[in-house]
């Protein structure tokens, strides 16, 4: 088997294993012959090999899920609603279970994997009020004799594309959705952390889900071109950074199928000079350096407004020392690692860009990363960051926290909203007044008044502007139930045929 080339100076465990697609309620070891690396980023080994499909497995699974959905769009809303709460309860069960494999192999620590089932666990407890969600309307005697009612049907065989950074919770903000409207899903997750896919894979067999409606397919851009070219695929969910969601939205869109896919951040936090500075700065840390920075709400700029930037720069700086960063299975680590050596060593790197670029590195994270072959990075501070710094303008993704400083509310609305993404924002103030005209004015899909991460509850949707998602429909909540459902409007007439009789005129209400 040609394997995936190894990164440089990476162990392997004694023994790797091995993770194989899974088609038809069963796993199904890869034929490609390629596969590639999964880590252990906190001990900076390598794992395990997970299979990369080639375009004949993705067709596979395709034809699975086709073949699969006459019978599950079928299935009555009371037995679906059924199997949904035997999901429930058992990806219930299993938060740990699932929680310990996203640590083992995205790195998050244990606390923090908790929280991504529970946020991923109450799409799944929307999805149990299916029979609710997709009730039409119906208008009695919209003509003389004629009724006319509403009704949504599933699309067939939808995809997801997922990235590494929520390798559960992302994945249910689809496949939930999807599947309780009546579709099939074939899900391509990442493959940095591909397992936790392949467990619930299992679970949803255990559930009842029949074989065929629920596949998972492994690997790379030859598995996501297959989905995106595949004539028997209805739609895509993507989510990930903002060129391949790009890419993936118009390839997918070409090609005839809806398309949601869901791009990168720059989330800026907004600190008044009337802000509690000490709550801000408790938030600009949970906020910035949470999952060492990996999350795509994470804020990453903090903008200062007049006389705010000393305090809180002190506040922050005050409270670095005493994040833990370590291995996420040790219960006091409240960061682990990053994902993989070669994005530790590209975070890293703008430290010294922005350096160069000027900014002040208040703390530099490479000195308190912890010794060994781990993946990490400690937190780094800059201030004095501006908006032509490479710093301010690229996504870094890791636990690298700007600070910027403004004059005026007016200077930091127009900074975020003439920021190319548009995912979350957050603003600290005392002010009602204040933070209501913000909501207002801002350019961005989720807004927080003092809250950090303004991820919608499960009854909302997710999702950003501007370069952070492409297409029209956000994802899970009322707008996932939209995206993954086709509307159809009923005339319907009993007629009396006595009364019935030839007339060519176009149809009118009387
Ligand atoms: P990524 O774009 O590298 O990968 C996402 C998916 O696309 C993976 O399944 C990957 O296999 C596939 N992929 C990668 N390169 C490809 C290519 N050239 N052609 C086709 N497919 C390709 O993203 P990532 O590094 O896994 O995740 C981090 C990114 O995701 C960040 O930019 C983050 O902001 C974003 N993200 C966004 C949201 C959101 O809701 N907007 C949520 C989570 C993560």
């Amino acid at each position: 088997m040609t394997e995936v080339a190894e990164a440089p100076g990476t162990q392997r465990a004694e023994e790797l294993k091995r993770i194989n697609h899974w088609i038809n309620g069963a796993p199904v070891a890869g034929q490609s012959g390629r596969s590639g690396p999964v880590y252990n980023p906190a001990a900076g080994i390598q794992t395990g090999e997970v299979d990369f499909a080639s375009a004949e497995e993705v067709d596979r699974a395709v034809q699975v899920a086709k073949d699969a959905f006459s019978t599950w769009r079928a299935m009555s809303l009371s037995r679906k609603t059924e199997i949904f709460f035997r999901i429930r309860k058992l990806v219930d069960e299993h938060r740990e279970e699932i929680a310990k494999i996203l640590t083992a192999e995205h790195g998050k620590v244990l606390s923090d994997a908790k929280g991504e089932v529970a946020r991923g666990l109450e799409v799944i407890e929307y999805c149990c009020g299916i029979p609710e969600l997709l009730k039409g309307a119906f208008t009695e005697q919209a003509s003389t004799g004629i009724d006319v009612y509403s009704i949504r049907q599933p699309l067939g065989v939808c995809a997801g594309i997922t990235p590494f950074n929520f390798p559960a919770m992302v994945p249910m903000w689809m496949w939930a959705p999807a599947l309780a409207c009546g579709n099939t899903f074939v899900l391509k997750p990442s493959e940095k952390d591909p397992s936790a896919s392949v467990y619930t894979a299992e679970l949803l067999k255990e559930a009842g889900v029949p074989d065929g409606v629920f596949n998972v397919i492994h690997g790379d851009k030859v598995a996501v071109d297959s989905i995106l070219e595949h004539p028997g695929i209805d739609s895509v969910s993507f989510v990930g950074s903002t060129p391949i969601a790009r890419y993936v939205y118009e390839t997918g869109t070409s090609h005839g199928k809806r398309v949601q896919a869901l791009g990168g951040a720059k989330n800026h936090m907004i600190v008044l000079p009337d802000a509690d500075i000490e709550m801000a700065a408790d938030a600009a840390v949970s906020a910035g350096y949470g999952s060492a920075g990996e999350r795509c709400m994470a804020v990453s700029m903090l903008v200062a407004v007049g006389d705010a930037g000393d305090e809180l720069v002190g506040a922050i700086k005050q409270r670095l020392p005493k994040v833990k960063v370590g291995d996420g299975m040790d219960p006091d680590a409240e960061m682990g690692p990053l994902v993989t050596r070669e994005h530790r060593d590209k975070v890293a790197s703008y430290i010294d860009r922005g350096h160069a670029e000027g900014a002040t590195v208040v703390t530099d994270g490479r000195e308190s990363a912890p010794d060994g072959d781990g993946f990490f990075l400690g937190v780094t501070l800059l201030d004095d960051v501006r908006p032509e710094m490479d710093v301010y303008k690229d996504e870094i993704f890791g636990p690298v926290l700007g600070v910027t400083r403004v004059n005026t509310y007016d200077e930091a609305v127009r900074l975020v909203n003439e920021n190319p993404y548009g995912n979350g924002v957050a603003i600290f103030t005392r002010d009602g007044g204040v933070a209501r005209q913000f909501q207002f004015d801002v350019n961005v899909g989720m807004v927080g008044i003092n809250v950090p991460i303004p991820v919608p509850v499960a009854y909302y949707s997710f999702g950003g502007w501007k370069n952070s998602l492409f297409g029209d429909l956000h994802v899970y909540g009322p707008e996932g139930i939209q995206f993954y459902t086709r509307g159809k409007v009923v005339t319907s007439r009993w007629p009396d045929p006595a009364t019935s009789k030839v007339d060519l005129g176009f149809p009118q209400t009387r």
